[in-house]
């Protein structure tokens, strides 16, 4: 830069001319013109209008003239800028318009295209009846207990004072695990369950056991080699029919709602004495009179079964090392399927094990 002269030298000022002026005009004009994007327009706007552009070294020199020729200078230069300002603003909103429009179509969203999401499955109605089981029982201090599906025939018969006679050890209703000398079997109940319980434990014991067993049956609409039971087994001192009684009521009620109640037949079990067949108040008519005639659900009766139970054989407890001297106990068990093949009236038990998912997603996560 010039430092301030006294006298007017227009060779020093050659920048400064009219022409020299236009042309520095002319070209920040052209070049923010041709910028076709914000970041082509930035670069211009750093060239042309800058520290060191050519408009902003010149608006320097103006202070080096001579006071006569200021004047004039300042105008020329002044507008100039002013002009190129103007441009570059215009050209600013131009381009940011032009950029937010091309966004609006890049980022569109059809709403109307179908959707590639995986569909939602539903949980399985027997793992969350079997859940929904285990909470009341929870709920009441009891614990979960499991077992092996493989079982030692000896806990899945003899503890339980099943005979090696017992019409359940023939091959027309167990699976047995090869070799035979293995004395293994699928389980046929969750009885063992309650078995190896009153092993390891002393009591009181308060347990259920939640699983699958397995039958020699044909698969057909009311039958499965496979299925699920709930069985629970109390062993405390001064236990009886009574408590029994009052437990599953409560579990009814838990289950189906207030007002329910169970039955008790006479039967007979090899591990319980005395034994009951267990129905359960129908939960559709709830055997009043009127309704009751016409229910397809209790075909009449006003009850539907609902399992076995009875107080736990004594022969069973010595078996399992509990002295039936001083303990007691009672025991209950109950088919999940056909529990849940009745309450929501599924004519055909293999619904529930083909795992098709039109069949699962109506039950949802609640029962
Ligand atoms: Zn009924």
């Amino acid at each position: 830069m010039s430092g301030p002269n006294s006298d007017y030298d227009p060779v020093e000022v050659t920048p400064l001319h009219a022409d020299e002026v236009e042309a520095m005009r002319d070209a920040a004009l052209a070049a923010l013109a041709a910028a076709d994007s914000l970041e082509a327009l930035k670069q211009a706007r750093i060239d042309h209008t800058g520290d060191r552009s050519p408009l902003a070294l010149a608006n320097r020199e103006i202070g080096a003239l001579p006071p006569q020729a200021r004047k004039d200078a300042g105008m020329r230069v002044g507008q100039a800028r002013k002009a190129v300002a103007a441009a570059l603003a215009e050209r600013q909103g131009v381009l940011e318009a032009e950029a937010e429009a091309r966004m609006l179509v890049d980022e569109a969203v059809d709403v109307t295209l179908p959707t590639d999401r995986t569909p939602r499955g539903a949980r399985h109605p027997i793992t969350t009846v079997q859940e929904k089981v285990a909470d009341i029982f929870v709920g009441m201090g009891w614990e979960v207990a499991e077992g092996p599906e493989v079982e030692a025939e000896w806990l899945n018969f003899d503890a339980l004072n099943l005979g090696p006679d017992h019409p359940a050890r023939t091959m027309q209703d167990t699976f047995w695990v090869s070799p035979a000398s293995a004395a293994r079997v699928l389980r046929t109940h969750t009885s063992p369950v309650q078995a190896r319980t009153m092993l390891t434990r002393t009591p009181p014991i308060y347990v259920i056991a939640p699983g699958r067993v397995f039958r020699t049956d044909e698969m057909d609409a009311t039958h499965s080699p496979v299925f699920h039971q709930v069985e629970g087994l109390a062993i405390d001192e001064g236990l009886s029919m009574a408590h029994l009684k009052g437990t599953l009521d409560h579990f009814a009620q838990a289950i189906y709602g207030e007002g329910m109640t169970t039955r008790f037949r006479p039967s007979y079990f090899p591990f319980t004495e005395p034994s009951a067949e267990m129905d359960l108040l129908c939960y559709v008519c709830h055997n009043e009179p009127g309704a009751v005639a016409q229910c397809r659900t209790c075909r009449g009766e006003g009850w539907v079964e609902w399992g076995g139970c009875g107080v736990v054989n004594p022969r069973v407890l010595i078996a399992n090392g509990v002295d039936p001297q001083r303990y007691s106990g009672f025991a209950f068990g109950i088919g999940l399927d056909r529990t849940i093949t009745g309450r929501y009236d599924i004519a055909d038990l293999r619904d529930l094990f083909d795992g098709d998912i039109r069949f699962t997603e109506p039950f949802g996560v609640e029962i």
